[in-house]
This record gives C-alpha cells, sequence and structure tokens, in this order.
C-alpha cells in the first residue's frame, strides 16, 4: 500500500464488551512542500512559454498548487469495523461512488464512479466507509487497474472478507440458475449454491456450460475460430554464439518453420542462468505440414533454422515441445458482432457474464483486465446487453 498506512488503533467503544475496533488511516507520504509546488509551476509555466506575472497568471501557481496538494492528500478517517455477530452473508454493495483521481501518466484528474462490493466476513463496516476507502487511494497519482486492486486488498485485508474460496483441478460439470442464483455441479458430484458467475473456461469449456442454460451465447461463442500452435523451447549454453544475444526476439515470414521466437533469457530477468541463452519459437500451423509433424522432425526443422539465423556453433543443451491444440482465438471480421451476441445469449441471466480471450483481448493482461469487468459486473447483475465495457 503506497499512498497511506491503516494505522491500527484499537479503542474501546461504548461498553467494556463492545468490540469494535477503530483504525485511524493517516496520511503516509511527505506533506506536500506548497512554496516549493508553486514554484515549480511558475518554472513549467516559463518553460511552456508563458508569462506567470501576466495579469491573468500571477495567481495561477498558488492555485494548482493548491489543488494539486487537495487531490493527492487523503482525508484522515477512522476505519471503525464490528464483529459479524450476526453472520451476515449476503453481498454489501456500495454503489456510485464518485471517484476523481489523478492519472499518474499526465497528472490530469480523470473521474469516474466506483462500485464496491464485498461478502462480509469476520468483520463489517459501514456503507458510508467503503467511500472513503475509495477516496483514500483515489488521492494519488493513480491508475484504475491499481486503485481498483488496493481498495480490494484494503477490504480483505481489514474485514477478514470472505472474498475467495478457490478451488483447484475442479471441473464444473454443470452450471444450473435456481432463482436469483446458480447451482454448479461439481466433478466431484457436490453442488454449491453461488451468486454470480464469470464463465472463463475458453471457449470450448464455457460452450459446453452454456448449451442447455443459454444456447444463443454458446452457439455465439463457439464461431470464434481457433489456431492451434507449437512452442518450441530451445536453451543453448551461452558459448554456443560467437556474439552475446541481446535481442528480445524477432518475427518471421515464409518459408520459415517457425513464425518468431522470442528469447526469454533476454527479454526477462532470472528465466535461465547467466551462462544460458533460453529461446522460445512458435510454429503456427499456418506453416505448413510441419507444424503438426512428428517431434524428432519438428525439432530438427525449428533447431536448424533457429541455429542457422543465430549462428549457433553448437546443440541446444535442453529442448521441450509444447503442443497447443485449438487454443488460439482469431478474430476475424465480425467479431464484435460475435462478442455482442455472445453477451445478449447471456441477457436472461443477469448475474452470470463471460471473459477469456475469445472475447476482448487474446493477451494475459486483457484477459485478467477483462475477467476483473466482467466479475463486477455479473456481482452487479446488470444484464449483459444493457452492461458499458470499456475498452
Ligand atoms: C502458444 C501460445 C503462446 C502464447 N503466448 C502468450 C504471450 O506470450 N503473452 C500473452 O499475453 N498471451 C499469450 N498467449 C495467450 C494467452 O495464453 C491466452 O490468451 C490466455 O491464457 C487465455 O486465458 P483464458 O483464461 O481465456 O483461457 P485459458 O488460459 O485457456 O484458461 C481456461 C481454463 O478453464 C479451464 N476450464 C475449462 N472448462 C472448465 C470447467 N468445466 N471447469 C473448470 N475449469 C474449466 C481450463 O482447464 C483452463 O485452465 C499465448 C497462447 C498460446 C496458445
Amino acid at each position: 500500500m503506497s499512498i497511506a498506512k491503516l494505522e491500527r488503533k484499537i479503542t474501546a467503544r461504548g461498553g467494556a464488551d463492545d468490540d469494535s475496533r477503530r483504525l485511524r488511516v493517516v496520511h503516509e507520504h511527505e506533506k506536500v512542500d506548497l512554496p516549493a509546488a508553486e514554484r515549480a509551476v511558475r518554472d513549467l509555466l516559463l518553460a511552456l512559454g508563458r508569462d506567470p506575472s501576466s495579469p491573468h497568471l500571477t495567481d495561477t501557481p498558488r492555485r494548482v498548487a493548491t489543488s494539486f496538494a487537495e487531490m493527492l492528500t487523503p482525508r484522515e478517517f477512522d476505519l471503525t469495523t464490528f464483529p459479524n455477530d450476526e453472520h451476515y452473508d449476503e453481498l454489501v454493495l456500495a454503489r456510485d461512488i464518485p471517484v476523481q483521481s489523478l492519472c499518474e501518466h499526465h497528472m490530469l484528474p480523470f473521474t469516474g464512479v466506483a462500485h464496491v462490493g464485498y461478502l462480509p466476513g469476520e468483520r463489517i463496516l459501514g456503507l458510508s466507509k467503503l467511500a472513503r476507502v475509495v477516496e483514500l487511494f483515489a488521492r494519488d497519482l493513480q491508475v484504475q487497474e491499481r486503485l481498483t486492486a488496493q481498495v480490494a486488498d484494503a477490504l480483505v485485508d481489514r474485514l477478514s472478507a470472505a472474498g475467495a474460496d478457490l478451488r483447484l483441478d475442479t471441473r464444473v460439470q454443470q452450471l444450473r440458475p435456481v432463482g436469483q442464483g446458480t447451482e454448479a455441479v461439481l466433478e466431484d458430484g457436490s453442488v454449491e449454491t453461488i451468486d454470480a458467475v464469470v464463465l472463463a473456461g475458453g471457449v470450448a469449456g464455457s460452450a459446453v456450460l452454456l448449451t442447455e442454460p443459454a444456447p444463443a451465447a454458446a452457439s455465439a461463442l463457439s464461431r470464434v475460430p481457433l489456431a492451434s500452435s507449437t512452442v518450441v523451447t530451445l536453451a543453448y549454453p551461452a558459448e554456443a554464439f560467437e556474439k552475446p544475444v541481446t535481442s528480445h526476439g524477432w518475427l518471421e515470414a515464409d518459408p520459415a518453420p517457425i513464425s518468431g521466437i522470442t528469447v526469454s533469457s533476454a527479454k526477462w530477468a532470472g528465466r535461465a542462468p547467466e551462462d544460458m541463452v533460453l529461446i522460445r519459437a512458435f510454429v503456427p500451423e499456418r506453416v505448413g505440414p510441419i507444424a503438426s509433424a512428428p517431434d524428432a522432425e519438428l525439432l530438427a526443422a525449428v533447431t536448424g533454422h533457429v541455429g542457422t539465423v543465430l549462428a549457433a556453433t553448437g546443440e541446444p543443451a535442453l529442448v521441450r515441445i509444447a503442443r497447443w491444440p485449438a487454443m488460439m482465438p482469431k478474430y476475424v471480421v465480425g467479431h464484435l458482432d460475435t462478442v455482442a451476441a455472445a453477451d445478449a445469449g447471456l441477457a436472461h441471466l443477469p448475474s452470470w457474464r463471460l471473459a477469456g480471450s475469445a472475447l476482448r483481448g487474446v493477451g494475459v493482461p486483457d484477459c485478467v483486465a477483462d475477467g476483473r469487468r466482467q466479475a463486477t459486473l455479473a456481482l452487479l447483475g446488470v444484464p449483459a446487453r444493457a452492461a458499458r465495457v470499456d475498452s
């Protein structure tokens, strides 16, 4: 947590058995140096070719410095939480909390509204305090994604909120809408009742689960074409190359047997020992029959090609082949209509949402961002066709 610390002071309120906890939220940054900020604004005006002593601008440095100081200084408050003695387990939701923050890339204000919800765990807090938590993190140089994560982390941390129950390696066999909720039948035969669903099981995984409850969404999703790809990983001793391999990688065109490579050891620190060069070569199906050739043939073609391009004098010390059949969604003309049709196919199930690489971005960061957006929308129960999804 960068902008403030939640300093906990447990004080008795009311009777001796009152277990409320008051957490004084205090500002942790250096205090804003207003005179220095004013001087800097004056210098900025000069640098921008403006005359700070002109009658229109004489008071501008003071006003700008004061505004920035205000936008960067959260107000202190008591984050008082209470034990969840009544064992509330319904979603607590505060909608339309106004947000004003400063974009850390341009130092320009951005505004919007936040919807904050939590599933009560050991402790609860008043609805008005949710808005104060948002403001606490908004009054900083921010980006939307970090702001969201900070608010969520703070609530889970302070409330021991029942935020997550993670099941690994557990296949969902069936999803059944029941009243306002959903029943999920798991592979061990157990049935979980859940409030909202974000389906991110890939095209095939999600479409199967949607076939009965939302056939139109299943059919739209199945229209997204999927490409296959193979990743060949090669690790060479560094001395196999005359010069250090510092490139992060490159793309290739026909007739190469690969579409490109990533030099993982150069691109990301710590991916390989210092004396090794780690390479990932991509073999999409479009390169032709070699993509589906047996491992030995594929490896010979890729190693021969990469070794020639990089003038390797030795063989790779380690090789791995990972095949990804029908895994990479292709966004063809009309893709946005397909996405709209998939979302509309869920309109009768307002707490169900679709996420994942088939829809609004193939890269992992896009998938994570979209997953977060869809989870929020699912919890808000916004019907898919009415929802505005920021791009
Ligand atoms: C070869 C290759 C290289 C790539 N390289 C990059 C890269 O360098 N950078 C990048 O950003 N992206 C890369 N991508 C893309 C990225 O990996 C994917 O787009 C991303 O992983 C998709 O995430 P997802 O959550 O939509 O789907 P997936 O990662 O496919 O996850 C879906 C999950 O749902 C599970 N599932 C399905 N059905 C059920 C069910 N009934 N119950 C429970 N679980 C179920 C599946 O087992 C799977 O684990 C690459 C993809 C490929 C194929």
